[in-house]
């Protein structure tokens, strides 16, 4: 059967990816259907003020899908693209995420179907002050905490916990990560997402034989993800030859100059246009679609999800792809790339870098006490390390691919924990 991406959406995807490991590992019907099912799921409607007296509604979410391993941990997005069922996803994710990297946490996520770009600071907080007193019974450090994702960031966080602290009479740090460090952020979180990437990016090269001096990486996104990660990558010694985002593509043989690329972003809001020099020359503008199938050794999809879809998965060219963004490989363009020698690093190992430093943020906050930058680094290095090693090994053991691996490995750790606990009552 030729693969599709009909019915197409992340939820599909996760649901079949949650379906293969249930089969893998043997377990029962009724704890799939557990693990299919959000635990707690908000659809609330958030209403602004707009800054020329009209009113204005969203729609906002925040899904809980897993609790077994502890507080229900991830992400807020603000985007447009925003639905119930991408939250679903996005959130059941989170909850493989945690796992795999041994966080003691479930999974959750939540979103706005709004522009950020469309609306002002004042708009903006606003809408978070909002949102978040509508979904605060269901938040809190022991409950489930959120952090930045696509479209937000540690401003947000730091109205999120106002809010939050107001409401309940006194400062609590740990409703949230991903603050301002003057708010008790960690140091290293800004940049951990994308050091993760960047980490077992150069894991993934060793083992293919590639030597990151001189080879090629294309990424798409240059937002908190895909920044970080050209630079490190490029601090590594290799070549980053494409980097695209919302506005357009730019390519140089011998790899773009990264800092020169952020300096023409934070002026013009885009890479669009940015026409290279320095040591390694000028750079051309190409179309954004085809960053995905350069031929490239290292492709980072670090913007959004469904990206490698089937309708490019056979002209990838890369040898191996780490998943920044969550979810950019749809489950149709799997099956095509299982065929060929294509490593893909699934996303819950891949970017679990962000998540990781949230946890030792959290650690930090329910401990007063602040930790150096070199031991966040240290730590986080350890722990991807250590989750790399364990799916390369399930992955070779079970002749899988990483996502199999790594997705029967974190379900796994789930049951175990739900079995533990057993059903209440
Ligand atoms: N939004 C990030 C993710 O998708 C970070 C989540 C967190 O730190 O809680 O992993």
């Amino acid at each position: 059967m030729t693969p599709t991406d009909t019915p197409h959406g992340p939820l599909v995807d996760a649901h079949a990816q949650l379906a293969e490991a249930i089969e893998h590992l043997g377990a029962d019907d009724g704890t799939h259907r557990l693990l299919a099912t959000s635990r707690r799921e908000m659809a609330v409607s958030v209403p602004l003020r707009r800054d020329d007296g009209t009113t204005a509604v969203y729609e906002g979410f925040r899904v809980q899908h897993n609790f077994s391993r502890g507080p229900a941990k991830g992400g807020l997005r603000y985007s447009t693209h925003v639905d119930f069922d991408e939250v679903r996803a996005l959130a059941m994710w989170m909850t493989w995420k945690c796992a795999l990297v041994n966080l003691p946490y479930g999974g959750a996520k939540g979103g706005v179907a709004i522009e950020p770009l469309d609306h002002s600071t004042a708009e903006l907080e606003r809408v978070t002050r909002r949102y978040t007193s509508e979904i605060l019974p269901i938040i809190g450090p022991e409950i489930d905490i959120p952090a930045p994702d696509i479209g937000t960031d540690e401003q947000t966080m730091a109205w999120i916990m106002d809010t939050y602290s107001a409401s309940v009479g006194h400062t609590v740090p740990g409703v949230v990560t991903g603050k301002p460090i003057s708010l008790g952020g960690s140091l290293g979180r800004a940049t951990a997402t994308s050091r993760g990437v960047a980490h077992i990016a150069l894991k993934a090269m060793a083992l293919r034989g590639i030597d990151p001096e001189g080879a090629t990486a294309a990424v798409q996104g240059f937002g908190k993800v895909g920044r970080g990660a050209a630079r490190f990558l490029a601090d590594a010694g290799v070549r980053v030859q494409a980097v695209s985002d919302v506005g357009g593509a730019v390519w140089a043989e011998q790899g773009l100059d990264i800092q020169r690329l952020g300096d023409h972003v934070d002026q013009t809001g885009s890479v669009d246009g940015f026409e290279g020099g320095g040591p390694v020359g000028g750079a051309e503008q190409i179309d954004p679609a085809s960053i995905v199938t350069l031929d490239v050794d290292v492709l980072v999809p670090a913007a959004v999800e469904s990206v490698i879809t089937v309708d490019n998965a056979e002209r990838v060219q890369a040898k191996i792809i780490v998943e920044g963004a969550n979810g950019p490989t749809t489950a149709g363009a799997d099956a095509i790339l299982a065929d060929s020698d294509v490593l893909i690093v699934p996303d819950i190992l891949a970017n679990a870098g962000g998540v990781i430093v949230s946890y030792f943020e959290w650690a930090q906050a329910n401990q007063a006490y602040q930790w150096t930058e070199r031991e966040v680094k240290d730590r986080l290095e350890e722990r991807l390390t250590a989750a790399w090693h364990d799916v390369v090994e399930y992955a070779e053991a079970h002749s899988m691919s990483y996502r199999q691996a790594a997705t029967a490995l974190a379900v796994r750790r789930v049951i175990e924990a739900h079995e533990l606990r057993g059903l209440y009552p």
